[in-house]
């Protein structure tokens, strides 16, 4: 299956559940699918990584499809010709997509504290409202 067939399909069966839900809240769960790959990549259940990985893709391939992006013409247009910065495959970039041990927790570095009276860091997982994210959307929860 072509990226272009996966989004007709994904359009064919919620292009109009979508359409209704909205940018933000389709928004919203894409990111919670992201949160729940970056668990599965923690884990050692493979079947469940490839669930997520799918969901992952099938929330984005959404999101394309609501703002008009063809998805497998926008990814041919920027990467067919390799890196789109140096135009080489593979790319020769010598600080681009830096390789994962640069990415470990001893390169990040610590969080400044917040100042007084900032709002608190952490917010609440339940909208005002209840709007999209709270996992009570039936027209939106797919497979999980
Ligand atoms: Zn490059």
């Amino acid at each position: 299956m072509k990226i272009s067939e996966f989004q007709q399909l994904i359009e064919d069966v919620y292009g109009e559940k979508d359409l209704a839900r909205g940018t933000a809240g389709t928004f919203m769960w894409f990111v919670e699918e992201v949160g729940e790959l970056a668990r599965a990549l923690k884990g050692t259940d493979r079947r469940n990584l490839e669930e997520e990985f799918a969901d992952v893709l099938a929330w984005l391939t959404t999101l394309a499809s609501m703002h008009g992006v063809d998805l497998q013409a926008a990814a041919c247009a920027k990467y067919q010709q390799g890196c789109p910065r140096c135009g080489s495959n593979p790319c020769s970039c010598s600080d681009h997509r830096p390789v994962h041990s640069d990415l470990t927790a001893s390169a990040v570095p610590a969080p400044t504290p917040a100042p007084e009276g900032a709002a608190p860091r952490t917010a609440p997982r339940t909208a005002p409202g209840g709007s999209a994210g709270s996992g009570t959307d039936a027209g939106g929860q797919r497979a999980t």
